[in-house]
Protein backbone atom coordinates (compact mmCIF):
# COMPACT_ATOMS: atom_id res chain seq x y z
CA UNK A 1 0.00 0.00 0.00
CA UNK A 2 1.65 3.53 -1.30
CA UNK A 3 2.00 5.58 1.71
CA UNK A 4 0.03 9.01 2.07
CA UNK A 5 2.17 11.76 0.36
CA UNK A 6 3.43 14.21 2.73
CA UNK A 7 1.62 17.30 0.26
CA UNK A 8 -1.57 16.46 -0.52
CA UNK A 9 -2.69 16.13 -4.26
CA UNK A 10 -4.25 19.48 -4.81
CA UNK A 11 -1.59 21.10 -3.46
CA UNK A 12 0.88 19.24 -5.70
CA UNK A 13 -1.09 19.94 -8.68
CA UNK A 14 -0.98 24.07 -7.63
CA UNK A 15 3.02 23.93 -7.78
CA UNK A 16 2.48 22.25 -11.03
CA UNK A 17 0.12 25.25 -12.16
CA UNK A 18 2.50 27.94 -10.55
CA UNK A 19 5.50 26.24 -11.93
CA UNK A 20 3.97 25.43 -15.54
CA UNK A 21 3.06 29.77 -15.43
CA UNK A 22 6.78 30.57 -14.49
CA UNK A 23 7.78 28.20 -17.65
CA UNK A 24 5.08 28.84 -19.89
CA UNK A 25 6.52 32.51 -19.63
CA UNK A 26 10.24 31.80 -20.28
CA UNK A 27 9.97 29.81 -23.22
CA UNK A 28 8.70 29.84 -26.97
CA UNK A 29 5.78 28.67 -28.16
CA UNK A 30 7.79 25.76 -30.50
CA UNK A 31 9.65 24.55 -27.45
CA UNK A 32 6.35 23.89 -25.26
CA UNK A 33 4.38 22.23 -28.30
CA UNK A 34 7.62 19.98 -29.17
CA UNK A 35 8.41 18.83 -25.02
CA UNK A 36 5.57 20.03 -22.56
CA UNK A 37 2.33 20.04 -24.28
CA UNK A 38 2.69 16.15 -24.61
CA UNK A 39 3.31 16.26 -21.22
CA UNK A 40 -0.46 17.12 -20.39
CA UNK A 41 -1.58 15.49 -23.13
CA UNK A 42 -0.29 12.07 -21.79
CA UNK A 43 -2.95 13.35 -18.51
CA UNK A 44 -5.68 13.57 -20.59
CA UNK A 45 -5.62 10.95 -22.75
CA UNK A 46 -5.15 8.75 -19.15
CA UNK A 47 -8.07 10.50 -17.37
CA UNK A 48 -10.20 9.63 -20.80
CA UNK A 49 -9.36 6.08 -21.01
CA UNK A 50 -11.03 5.74 -17.69
CA UNK A 51 -14.43 8.27 -18.66
CA UNK A 52 -16.18 5.52 -20.52
CA UNK A 53 -15.72 2.34 -18.85
CA UNK A 54 -16.57 4.63 -15.41
CA UNK A 55 -19.58 6.21 -16.57
CA UNK A 56 -21.59 3.20 -18.10
CA UNK A 57 -20.60 1.05 -14.75
CA UNK A 58 -21.44 3.90 -12.65
CA UNK A 59 -25.06 4.85 -14.34
CA UNK A 60 -25.72 1.24 -14.76
CA UNK A 61 -25.38 1.07 -11.08
CA UNK A 62 -26.85 4.32 -10.00
CA UNK A 63 -29.71 3.88 -11.48
CA UNK A 64 -30.20 -0.04 -10.65
CA UNK A 65 -29.29 0.66 -7.08
CA UNK A 66 -32.56 2.84 -7.09
CA UNK A 67 -34.62 -0.38 -6.57
CA UNK A 68 -38.15 1.84 -6.34
CA UNK A 69 -38.52 2.64 -9.91
CA UNK A 70 -40.87 5.55 -8.74
CA UNK A 71 -37.97 6.86 -6.53
CA UNK A 72 -35.74 7.08 -9.80
CA UNK A 73 -38.23 8.69 -11.97
CA UNK A 74 -38.63 11.07 -9.12
CA UNK A 75 -34.79 11.72 -8.76
CA UNK A 76 -34.06 11.76 -12.38
CA UNK A 77 -36.87 14.49 -12.47
CA UNK A 78 -35.63 16.81 -9.96
CA UNK A 79 -31.88 16.30 -11.67
CA UNK A 80 -33.17 17.73 -15.13
CA UNK A 81 -35.04 20.72 -13.80
CA UNK A 82 -32.62 21.48 -11.53
CA UNK A 83 -30.09 21.46 -14.42
CA UNK A 84 -32.61 23.21 -16.90
CA UNK A 85 -33.24 26.29 -14.36
CA UNK A 86 -29.31 26.47 -13.42
CA UNK A 87 -28.52 26.36 -17.01
CA UNK A 88 -30.56 28.89 -18.19
CA UNK A 89 -29.90 31.10 -15.65
CA UNK A 90 -26.23 31.01 -16.53
CA UNK A 91 -26.95 31.59 -20.37
CA UNK A 92 -29.09 34.96 -18.81
CA UNK A 93 -26.30 35.87 -16.12
CA UNK A 94 -23.73 35.78 -19.65
CA UNK A 95 -26.66 37.66 -21.78
CA UNK A 96 -26.77 40.90 -18.41
CA UNK A 97 -23.13 41.14 -18.21
CA UNK A 98 -22.45 41.20 -21.33
CA UNK A 99 -25.07 43.68 -21.68
CA UNK A 100 -23.64 45.49 -18.70
CA UNK A 101 -19.65 45.80 -19.64
CA UNK A 102 -20.35 45.55 -23.57
CA UNK A 103 -17.15 43.99 -23.82
CA UNK A 104 -17.05 44.26 -27.93
CA UNK A 105 -17.23 48.14 -28.00
CA UNK A 106 -14.10 49.52 -29.55
CA UNK A 107 -13.10 46.77 -31.31
CA UNK A 108 -11.71 46.41 -34.74
CA UNK A 109 -14.53 45.69 -36.71
CA UNK A 110 -13.09 44.83 -39.36
CA UNK A 111 -13.22 41.03 -40.75
CA UNK A 112 -10.80 41.04 -43.22
CA UNK A 113 -8.07 39.48 -41.44
CA UNK A 114 -10.04 36.47 -39.69
CA UNK A 115 -10.48 33.20 -40.79
CA UNK A 116 -13.41 31.85 -40.35
CA UNK A 117 -13.11 28.55 -39.13
CA UNK A 118 -14.97 25.77 -41.36
CA UNK A 119 -17.68 25.11 -38.61
CA UNK A 120 -21.41 23.62 -38.72
CA UNK A 121 -23.84 23.51 -36.63
CA UNK A 122 -26.34 20.52 -36.53
CA UNK A 123 -29.48 21.31 -36.35
CA UNK A 124 -31.90 20.66 -33.14
CA UNK A 125 -33.57 17.64 -34.61
CA UNK A 126 -30.55 15.62 -35.37
CA UNK A 127 -29.00 17.37 -32.22
CA UNK A 128 -32.10 15.52 -30.08
CA UNK A 129 -32.31 12.10 -32.96
CA UNK A 130 -28.50 11.34 -32.00
CA UNK A 131 -28.92 10.90 -28.25
CA UNK A 132 -30.34 7.78 -29.39
CA UNK A 133 -27.37 5.68 -30.15
CA UNK A 134 -28.17 3.00 -33.43
CA UNK A 135 -25.41 0.51 -31.84
CA UNK A 136 -24.45 0.76 -28.23
CA UNK A 137 -21.15 -0.64 -28.62
CA UNK A 138 -20.28 1.95 -31.10
CA UNK A 139 -21.26 5.15 -28.50
CA UNK A 140 -18.49 3.05 -26.35
CA UNK A 141 -16.33 2.71 -28.51
CA UNK A 142 -16.53 6.02 -30.01
CA UNK A 143 -17.25 7.74 -26.30
CA UNK A 144 -20.02 9.27 -27.45
CA UNK A 145 -21.49 10.38 -24.20
CA UNK A 146 -24.56 11.45 -24.37
CA UNK A 147 -25.36 8.33 -26.28
CA UNK A 148 -23.47 6.30 -23.48
CA UNK A 149 -25.50 7.77 -20.97
CA UNK A 150 -29.00 7.13 -23.11
CA UNK A 151 -28.20 3.76 -23.27
CA UNK A 152 -26.94 3.28 -19.47
CA UNK A 153 -30.24 4.86 -17.80
CA UNK A 154 -32.37 2.37 -20.01
CA UNK A 155 -30.21 -0.53 -19.27
CA UNK A 156 -30.44 0.60 -15.22
CA UNK A 157 -34.11 0.60 -15.43
CA UNK A 158 -34.55 -2.28 -16.94
CA UNK A 159 -31.76 -3.96 -14.54
CA UNK A 160 -33.92 -2.40 -11.50
CA UNK A 161 -36.84 -4.04 -13.05
CA UNK A 162 -35.55 -7.90 -12.66
CA UNK A 163 -35.42 -7.09 -8.88
CA UNK A 164 -33.32 -9.64 -6.99
CA UNK A 165 -32.73 -11.76 -10.60
CA UNK A 166 -30.80 -8.78 -11.84
CA UNK A 167 -28.62 -8.93 -8.42
CA UNK A 168 -25.63 -10.63 -9.87
CA UNK A 169 -25.68 -8.17 -12.94
CA UNK A 170 -25.60 -5.24 -10.37
CA UNK A 171 -22.96 -6.38 -8.38
CA UNK A 172 -20.61 -6.66 -11.54
CA UNK A 173 -21.05 -2.75 -12.62
CA UNK A 174 -20.65 -1.85 -8.93
CA UNK A 175 -17.30 -3.87 -9.06
CA UNK A 176 -15.99 -2.32 -12.24
CA UNK A 177 -17.02 1.04 -11.36
CA UNK A 178 -15.02 0.37 -8.06
CA UNK A 179 -12.28 -0.91 -10.71
CA UNK A 180 -12.29 2.36 -12.63
CA UNK A 181 -11.89 4.73 -9.42
CA UNK A 182 -8.74 2.48 -8.36
CA UNK A 183 -7.82 3.22 -11.49
CA UNK A 184 -8.41 6.63 -11.88
CA UNK A 185 -5.99 7.21 -8.27
CA UNK A 186 -3.26 5.85 -10.28
CA UNK A 187 -3.56 8.30 -12.92
CA UNK A 188 -4.06 11.26 -10.49
CA UNK A 189 -0.51 10.65 -9.06
CA UNK A 190 0.47 11.76 -12.44
CA UNK A 191 -1.47 14.95 -12.49
CA UNK A 192 0.73 17.44 -10.98
CA UNK A 193 3.18 16.65 -13.77
CA UNK A 194 0.32 16.92 -16.63
CA UNK A 195 -0.70 20.12 -14.82
CA UNK A 196 2.38 21.18 -15.08
CA UNK A 197 2.47 20.48 -19.16
CA UNK A 198 -0.20 22.05 -19.71
CA UNK A 199 -0.16 25.30 -18.52
CA UNK A 200 3.16 25.87 -19.15
CA UNK A 201 2.00 25.45 -22.77
CA UNK A 202 -0.85 27.91 -22.77
CA UNK A 203 0.66 30.36 -21.46
CA UNK A 204 3.78 29.85 -24.13
CA UNK A 205 1.14 30.01 -26.86
CA UNK A 206 -1.26 32.37 -25.78
CA UNK A 207 0.50 34.39 -24.20
CA UNK A 208 -0.47 38.18 -22.58
CA UNK A 209 -0.15 39.81 -26.11
CA UNK A 210 -3.19 37.54 -26.98
CA UNK A 211 -5.21 38.27 -24.33
CA UNK A 212 -5.07 42.41 -24.24
CA UNK A 213 -7.02 43.06 -27.36
CA UNK A 214 -10.01 40.86 -26.39
CA UNK A 215 -9.38 41.23 -22.48
CA UNK A 216 -12.59 42.79 -21.66
CA UNK A 217 -14.40 39.22 -23.33
CA UNK A 218 -12.28 37.71 -21.00
CA UNK A 219 -12.95 39.53 -17.98
CA UNK A 220 -16.71 39.78 -18.30
CA UNK A 221 -16.80 35.91 -19.20
CA UNK A 222 -15.14 35.73 -15.50
CA UNK A 223 -17.00 38.41 -13.80
CA UNK A 224 -20.22 36.53 -14.79
CA UNK A 225 -19.09 33.38 -13.92
CA UNK A 226 -17.75 34.60 -11.04
CA UNK A 227 -21.18 35.83 -9.98
CA UNK A 228 -23.12 32.92 -11.17
CA UNK A 229 -21.23 30.63 -8.41
CA UNK A 230 -21.61 33.01 -5.76
CA UNK A 231 -24.89 34.61 -6.39
CA UNK A 232 -26.76 31.48 -7.32
CA UNK A 233 -24.81 27.69 -6.90
CA UNK A 234 -22.84 29.09 -3.81
CA UNK A 235 -26.12 30.06 -2.30
CA UNK A 236 -28.44 27.25 -3.97
CA UNK A 237 -26.11 24.82 -2.39
CA UNK A 238 -26.45 26.50 1.15
CA UNK A 239 -30.63 26.48 1.45
CA UNK A 240 -31.50 23.89 -0.75
CA UNK A 241 -28.39 21.39 -0.46
CA UNK A 242 -27.46 22.18 3.26
CA UNK A 243 -23.62 22.64 2.94
CA UNK A 244 -22.10 25.26 3.81
CA UNK A 245 -20.09 27.49 1.51
CA UNK A 246 -16.83 26.82 2.95
CA UNK A 247 -17.17 23.80 2.94
CA UNK A 248 -18.54 22.69 -0.62
CA UNK A 249 -15.96 25.24 -2.11
CA UNK A 250 -13.27 23.06 -0.36
CA UNK A 251 -14.96 20.08 -1.49
CA UNK A 252 -14.99 20.95 -5.11
CA UNK A 253 -11.57 22.19 -5.55
CA UNK A 254 -9.94 19.17 -6.55
CA UNK A 255 -12.17 19.05 -9.46
CA UNK A 256 -12.05 22.58 -10.14
CA UNK A 257 -8.46 22.62 -10.62
CA UNK A 258 -8.66 19.53 -12.64
CA UNK A 259 -11.00 21.06 -15.23
CA UNK A 260 -9.22 24.52 -14.93
CA UNK A 261 -6.29 22.96 -15.90
CA UNK A 262 -7.39 20.15 -18.99
CA UNK A 263 -10.19 22.39 -20.07
CA UNK A 264 -12.10 19.23 -20.02
CA UNK A 265 -15.34 18.10 -17.94
CA UNK A 266 -14.59 14.55 -18.91
CA UNK A 267 -11.23 14.68 -17.43
CA UNK A 268 -12.77 16.32 -14.06
CA UNK A 269 -15.21 13.29 -14.29
CA UNK A 270 -13.93 10.73 -11.31
CA UNK A 271 -12.17 13.58 -9.52
CA UNK A 272 -16.09 15.16 -8.66
CA UNK A 273 -17.51 12.37 -8.12
CA UNK A 274 -15.69 11.85 -4.90
CA UNK A 275 -16.12 15.53 -4.49
CA UNK A 276 -20.01 15.01 -4.46
CA UNK A 277 -19.48 11.87 -2.49
CA UNK A 278 -17.83 13.19 0.49
CA UNK A 279 -19.74 16.31 0.44
CA UNK A 280 -22.76 14.17 1.54
CA UNK A 281 -24.56 13.41 -2.00
CA UNK A 282 -25.96 9.89 -1.95
CA UNK A 283 -24.20 7.24 -4.00
CA UNK A 284 -27.15 6.37 -6.31
CA UNK A 285 -27.80 10.05 -6.35
CA UNK A 286 -23.99 10.98 -7.43
CA UNK A 287 -23.63 8.28 -9.62
CA UNK A 288 -26.34 8.94 -11.82
CA UNK A 289 -26.20 12.63 -11.41
CA UNK A 290 -22.92 13.78 -11.96
CA UNK A 291 -21.74 11.63 -14.85
CA UNK A 292 -25.14 12.99 -16.55
CA UNK A 293 -24.31 16.51 -15.46
CA UNK A 294 -20.66 16.10 -16.82
CA UNK A 295 -22.39 16.06 -20.13
CA UNK A 296 -25.72 17.93 -20.43
CA UNK A 297 -25.31 20.24 -17.56
CA UNK A 298 -23.03 22.92 -18.60
CA UNK A 299 -23.28 26.00 -16.25
CA UNK A 300 -20.02 27.82 -17.31
CA UNK A 301 -20.54 27.29 -21.35
CA UNK A 302 -24.33 28.49 -20.73
CA UNK A 303 -22.67 32.09 -19.11
CA UNK A 304 -20.01 31.90 -22.05
CA UNK A 305 -23.09 31.47 -25.02
CA UNK A 306 -24.75 34.24 -23.44
CA UNK A 307 -21.11 36.42 -23.23
CA UNK A 308 -20.04 35.55 -26.71
CA UNK A 309 -23.17 36.45 -28.52
CA UNK A 310 -23.66 39.86 -27.00
CA UNK A 311 -20.17 40.57 -27.76
CA UNK A 312 -20.44 38.68 -31.22
CA UNK A 313 -23.29 41.32 -31.88
CA UNK A 314 -21.78 44.26 -30.32
CA UNK A 315 -18.57 43.71 -32.63
CA UNK A 316 -20.77 42.88 -35.98
CA UNK A 317 -22.95 45.91 -35.26
CA UNK A 318 -26.04 43.58 -35.29
CA UNK A 319 -28.75 45.16 -32.87
CA UNK A 320 -30.17 42.34 -30.32
CA UNK A 321 -34.04 42.66 -29.71
CA UNK A 322 -35.53 41.41 -26.73
CA UNK A 323 -36.97 38.71 -28.63
CA UNK A 324 -33.31 38.10 -29.99
CA UNK A 325 -32.03 37.99 -26.14
CA UNK A 326 -34.84 35.48 -25.50
CA UNK A 327 -33.86 33.61 -28.10
CA UNK A 328 -29.84 33.43 -26.72
CA UNK A 329 -31.09 32.02 -23.78
CA UNK A 330 -33.24 29.02 -25.53
CA UNK A 331 -30.73 28.40 -27.82
CA UNK A 332 -28.13 29.14 -25.65
CA UNK A 333 -29.51 26.67 -23.21
CA UNK A 334 -29.70 23.82 -26.40
CA UNK A 335 -26.07 24.35 -27.11
CA UNK A 336 -24.49 24.48 -23.05
CA UNK A 337 -26.32 20.81 -23.23
CA UNK A 338 -25.35 19.59 -26.61
CA UNK A 339 -21.54 20.64 -26.12
CA UNK A 340 -19.18 17.39 -25.26
CA UNK A 341 -16.92 17.60 -22.34
CA UNK A 342 -13.45 18.23 -24.12
CA UNK A 343 -11.02 21.50 -24.67
CA UNK A 344 -12.86 24.15 -27.00
CA UNK A 345 -16.25 21.75 -27.78
CA UNK A 346 -18.21 25.38 -26.15
CA UNK A 347 -16.67 27.08 -29.33
CA UNK A 348 -17.70 25.31 -31.91
CA UNK A 349 -21.56 25.19 -30.34
CA UNK A 350 -21.51 28.79 -30.44
CA UNK A 351 -22.40 28.46 -33.85
CA UNK A 352 -25.55 27.32 -32.80
CA UNK A 353 -26.51 30.29 -31.09
CA UNK A 354 -24.83 32.40 -33.47
CA UNK A 355 -26.88 31.70 -36.48
CA UNK A 356 -30.39 31.77 -34.89
CA UNK A 357 -29.79 35.61 -34.40
CA UNK A 358 -27.89 36.65 -37.12
CA UNK A 359 -24.44 36.68 -35.95
CA UNK A 360 -21.59 35.95 -39.26
CA UNK A 361 -20.13 32.51 -37.84
CA UNK A 362 -16.02 34.90 -38.63
CA UNK A 363 -17.41 35.95 -35.00
CA UNK A 364 -16.14 32.06 -34.11
CA UNK A 365 -12.64 33.01 -35.65
CA UNK A 366 -12.36 36.43 -33.14
CA UNK A 367 -12.94 34.55 -30.69
CA UNK A 368 -11.18 31.20 -31.23
CA UNK A 369 -7.70 33.22 -30.54
CA UNK A 370 -8.29 33.34 -26.70
CA UNK A 371 -10.22 30.44 -26.34
CA UNK A 372 -8.34 28.57 -24.17
CA UNK A 373 -8.19 30.87 -21.51
CA UNK A 374 -12.60 31.12 -21.68
CA UNK A 375 -12.21 27.53 -21.74
CA UNK A 376 -10.65 26.84 -19.31
CA UNK A 377 -13.36 29.63 -16.94
CA UNK A 378 -16.33 27.67 -17.92
CA UNK A 379 -14.98 23.95 -17.62
CA UNK A 380 -14.23 24.62 -14.05
CA UNK A 381 -17.68 25.73 -13.51
CA UNK A 382 -19.41 23.39 -15.79
CA UNK A 383 -17.70 20.35 -12.61
CA UNK A 384 -18.98 22.92 -9.89
CA UNK A 385 -22.44 22.99 -10.91
CA UNK A 386 -22.65 19.33 -11.12
CA UNK A 387 -21.64 18.52 -7.40
CA UNK A 388 -24.38 21.41 -6.10
CA UNK A 389 -26.89 19.86 -8.23
CA UNK A 390 -26.07 16.74 -6.93
CA UNK A 391 -26.46 17.90 -3.66
CA UNK A 392 -29.68 19.90 -3.55
CA UNK A 393 -31.29 16.45 -4.93
CA UNK A 394 -29.70 14.37 -2.37
CA UNK A 395 -31.12 16.79 0.05
CA UNK A 396 -34.49 17.37 -1.44
CA UNK A 397 -34.93 13.15 -1.19
CA UNK A 398 -33.76 13.73 2.46
CA UNK A 399 -30.87 11.48 2.19
CA UNK A 400 -27.98 14.04 2.35
CA UNK A 401 -24.82 12.54 4.59
CA UNK A 402 -26.93 9.35 5.18
CA UNK A 403 -24.04 7.32 3.32
CA UNK A 404 -20.65 8.40 4.12
CA UNK A 405 -17.95 7.98 1.69
CA UNK A 406 -16.22 5.12 1.85
CA UNK A 407 -12.48 5.07 0.59
CA UNK A 408 -12.30 3.79 -3.03
CA UNK A 409 -15.57 3.38 -3.89
CA UNK A 410 -17.46 4.20 -7.26
N1 LIG B 1 -14.36 22.42 -22.38
C1 LIG B 1 -15.69 22.38 -21.86
C2 LIG B 1 -15.85 21.19 -20.96
O1 LIG B 1 -15.13 20.25 -21.07
C3 LIG B 1 -16.73 22.36 -22.92
C4 LIG B 1 -16.69 23.67 -23.65
O2 LIG B 1 -15.83 23.84 -24.50
O3 LIG B 1 -17.53 24.53 -23.33
O4 LIG B 1 -16.72 21.20 -20.12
Amino acid sequence: MASKPKISLAWQMMIGLALGVVVGAFVDSAFAQTYLQPLGQLFIRLIRMVVVPLVVATIIAGCAGIADTSKLGRVAGKVLLVYAITTALSVLFGILFANWIRPGIGLDLSTDSLVAKAVTAPSLTTTLLEIVPINPMEAMSKGSMLQIIFFAVIFGFGLSALGERGKPVLTFFELVGDVMIRVTNMVMLYAPIGVFGLIAFTVARHGLSVLLPLFSLVLTSFLATFCLVFIVLVPMVALLGRTPPVKFLKGIFEPWLIAFTTCSSAAALPANLKAARKLGASKSIASFSIPLGNTVNMNGTAVYMGVCAVFAAEVFGIPLSITDQATIVLMGVFAAVGTAGVPGAGLIMTTIVFTQVGIPLEAVALIAGIDRILDMIRTSINVVGDVASALVVTNLEGDLNKEPYQEGEA
